[in-house]
């Protein structure tokens, strides 16, 4: 049985990817400094999987840290979610993007090279294609950052790669991820935003139990079907189901596998807002207001390379990334506090 070291484990998308690796059999240890999560997360999938899962408070900023769970588990694969997300932050603070997802990503190479494990699944982003060409976008597309959260995702996409080169033992795969949503189905763990929340999926749901007043349509004036910005979401059990399968064939890849999470259809934010009031039953208040600084028109995945390679492809619809949503912030409106 194989061991994974899953940083940032307690975070919205390491949480549910924990279930499908226990689920497939894999061994997991959960590495998290809890700065953007709580262990409560974990809790609860252990309640879900019906088993204690090892979990390790530590930064991958801290050798130390690092070498500490390398030395106590034999760690066969890593799975690199910890990072931090924060579009808006991270043009004020970038030193503070930088040092965390930059460096960390070096210092958890390091150890991972000095323990002997050198498989990596690293968590990209669709952000990386800056401002597409044209749409679907295919994983050979320019890329080009428009923020330093990023272009934090650029460089150490940049430098998993010369890893690669220089020593081709390594097994990496790069998998950019378009817009996670939904929780997983019995609504015990889901998004749980520290703060007011940027993205859409977690603003309707908080307008939608009361919390905030009214969603801000940012921009109806853009080139789409209904003039507000469209996106690829995507369910979040299906993009863990993604990191599974990349796990399983991770040690048969002898290049750097740079691969695409995402549906392959397009939706706008009114498009999210009536499948969210049909899911929910609840109206959703809106007002449009100006553009977001650094948004996109659109956006959305050539998804077939992923078929191709991992035998991936997204199975939940919005309805259903809707309906999972709001089981989840209506049974949990407070999160996990
Ligand atoms: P999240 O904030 O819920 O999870 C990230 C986890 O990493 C948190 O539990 C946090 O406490 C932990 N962490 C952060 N810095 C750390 C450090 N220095 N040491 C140890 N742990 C640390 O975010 P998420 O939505 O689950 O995203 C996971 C990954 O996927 C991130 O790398 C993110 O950039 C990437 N991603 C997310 C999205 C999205 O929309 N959610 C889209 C594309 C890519
Ligand atoms: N959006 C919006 N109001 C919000 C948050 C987001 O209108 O409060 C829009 C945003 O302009 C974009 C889409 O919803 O068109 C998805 O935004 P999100 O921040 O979730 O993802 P990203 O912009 O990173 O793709």
């Amino acid at each position: 049985m194989k061991t994974i070291l899953v940083t940032g484990g307690a975070g919205y998308i390491g949480s549910h990817t924990l279930i499908l690796l226990i689920e497939a059999g894999y061994n997991v240890v959960v590495f998290d400094n809890f700065s953007n999560s709580s262990i409560e997360s974990v809790r609860r999938v252990e309640k879900i999987v019906d088993r204690a899962i090892e979990v390790v408070e530590g930064d991958i900023r801290s050798r130390e840290d690092l070498d500490r769970v390398f030395k106590r588990y034999k760690i066969d694969a890593v799975i690199h979610f910890a990072g931090l997300k924060a579009v808006g932050e991270s043009v004020s603070e970038p030193i503070k993007y930088y040092e965390n997802n930059v460096y960390g990503t070096i210092n958890l190479c390091k150890v991972m090279s000095e323990n002997g494990c050198k498989s990596i699944v690293f968590s990209s982003s669709a952000t990386v294609y800056g401002n597409p060409a044209s749409n679907p976008i295919r994983e050979d597309f320019p890329t080009g950052a428009t923020n330093p959260y990023g272009r934090s995702k650029l460089f150490i996409e940049e430098i998993l790669r010369d890893i690669f080169i220089s020593d081709n033992s390594w097994r990496i795969v790069i998998l950019r991820y378009f817009n996670p949503v939904g929780a997983y189905k019995s609504g015990v763990i889901g998004e749980d935003p520290a703060d007011i929340p940027n993205n859409l999926m977690p603003f309707i749901s908080q307008t939608a139990i009361g919390k905030r007043e009214y969603l801000s349509v940012f921009g109806d004036d853009y080139d789409t079907h209904d003039g507000t910005g469209v996106r690829d979401y995507i369910h979040v059990m299906d993009l863990a189901d993604g990191h599974v399968k990349a796990l399983d064939k991770i040690d048969s890849f002898n290049r750097v596998m740079t691969i695409n999470l995402g549906t392959g259809k397009g939706y706008s934010v009114l498009d999210m807002v009536k499948a969210f009031e049909r899911a929910s039953g609840v109206k959703i208040p809106y007002k449009i207001a100006p553009r977001r600084a650094g948004d996109i028109a659109t956006c959305y995945a050539d998804p077939s390379y992923a078929r191709e390679i991992l035998g991936w492809e997204a199975k939940r619809g919005i309805e259903e990334m809707c309906e999972d949503s709001w089981r989840w912030q209506s049974n949990n409106p407070n999160g996990y506090r």
